[in-house]
């Protein structure tokens, strides 16, 4: 069932024209990614918030090199909770802030068992108990394990959001709401994973490739034509 959301961050409603705007953007993406599912590796939820915490600050090429190892070695939340940091760090040391990693993900398999047996919960106020585990990772474990509708506010979603006029906030919670009242629940999970995979293709940080754009026509960001300019060369 389709159930419309309520206000934004500030507490405005958008308009019609505002969702249908919205909307439009939405479209052109699912047609640009008509599959999108995160790349990360796993096999269950305990090991997607494990390569998610893992993912941050590297790629999920990289961090798809190490989770065999890791999960091969630590089969359960039980094991990694009982790991040794200096064997986990061996593991997954190429991913970068590996000392960090390791801790957040030990601590985080700890948790798991001391509050639910094991168990990773699929509610969002649950989950974001879990030490090392934010709205964010949560919202990943939400819409890809349990089909629970959530936006993943990353980085690269808080930028594509915020140049494409969807959004005048910038703290991810904000943003979160903002994105909720505009859409419907039933594109939540689909539209985070289409705008992460179009901020790395298209909309980069510091590259975006506003020649090519297919929303270059809804974007609002003001460097575009400078951009698009310099990406056409
Ligand atoms: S026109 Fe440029 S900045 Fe705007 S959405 Fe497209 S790639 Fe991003």
């Amino acid at each position: 069932m389709t159930v419309m959301p309520g206000s934004r961050s500030d507490g405005t409603t958008p308009t019609r024209t505002e969702r249908g705007r919205a909307r439009s953007v939405f479209n052109r993406l699912l047609e640009q990614y008509p599959e999108s599912r995160t790349a990360l590796d796993y096999e269950n939820a305990w090991q997607l918030l494990v390569v998610t915490v893992l993912s941050a600050q590297t790629t999920d090429e990289n961090v798809n090199k190490v989770a065999p190892a890791l999960f091969q070695r630590y089969s359960s939340t039980a094991e990694l909770a009982d790991a040794r940091p200096e064997d986990v760090e061996k593991i997954v040391f190429s991913t970068g802030f590996y000392r960090q990693k390791t801790r957040s993900i030990i601590k985080l398999a700890q948790d798991l068992e001391d509050l639910y047996d094991g168990e990773v919960p699929a509610d969002i106020d649950r989950l974001v108990k879990l030490r090392g585990v934010g709205r964010k990772t949560a919202s990943v474990v939400l819409a890809e394990v349990w089909d629970v509708p959530a936006i993943a506010v990353d980085t690269h979603v808080k930028r594509v959001a915020g140049r494409l006029g969807l959004t005048e906030e910038t703290d991810p919670e904000r943003i979160e709401k903002d994105l909720k009242a505009l859409y419907p629940t039933d594109t939540w999970s689909a539209l985070s994973m289409r705008f992460i995979q179009f901020g790395r293709d298209v909309c980069d940080a510091r590259r975006p490739e506003c020649g090519s754009c297919e929303l270059f026509k809804f974007c609002e960001w003001p460097e575009r034509f400078e951009a698009a300019g310099k990406s056409t060369l």
